[in-house]
């Protein structure tokens, strides 16, 4: 694709992100998924009107194009988004197989303003014990079981 044919995309996630603070929806962050030259689906952050903490653009956009096209698989799609993906998000992208990421502002960009998701690089990076979140273990006996009836269940297990 042209360079112009990005930045035009790359401008209707920003525009999403200018109009989710003007109309006082919540956090200035949007983005448009694409395949094949095609805008599937566009979202800005929706977390304060939805009151789901997972709501950012990314995901949002992601549910969003997955409903489009029928599928949780979007290979083939790019994601433009107006600020480098929260881990939340990265995660999401890898899970979708998005093709690419398009970003413009940058995650030290976004903890100027008060969005600061460093502490959770962080904490992916440090044992379980050194974590500030609690981890405790519980039923794995009884859980494992379940995990082991997976290949026999009748569902595609190739796909996740
Ligand atoms: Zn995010």
């Amino acid at each position: 694709m042209e360079n112009q044919l990005h930045e035009k995309f790359m401008r209707m996630a920003i525009e999403l992100s200018e109009y989710n603070i003007k109309q006082g929806l919540g956090g200035p962050f949007g983005a448009v998924i694409v395949k094949d030259g095609v805008v599937i689906a566009g979202s800005a952050n929706k977390v304060i009107p939805e009151n789901d903490p997972t709501a950012h653009a990314e995901v949002s956009a992601i549910r969003l194009a997955c409903t489009a096209l029928g599928t949780y698989n979007l290979s083939g799609c790019e994601i433009y988004t107006s600020c480098e993906p929260c881990p939340m998000c990265l995660g999401a992208i890898y899970w979708a197989r998005l093709d690419k990421i398009y970003y413009a502002n940058t995650k030290a960009d976004a903890a100027d303003i008060g969005f600061d998701d460093h502490f959770i690089y962080n904490e992916i990076a440090f044992n379980m014990e050194d974590r500030k979140l609690p981890f405790v273990q519980l039923l794995r006996d009884e859980a494992l079981p379940v995990f082991k009836q997976w290949g026999t269940a009748g569902l595609n297990n190739t796909h996740y």
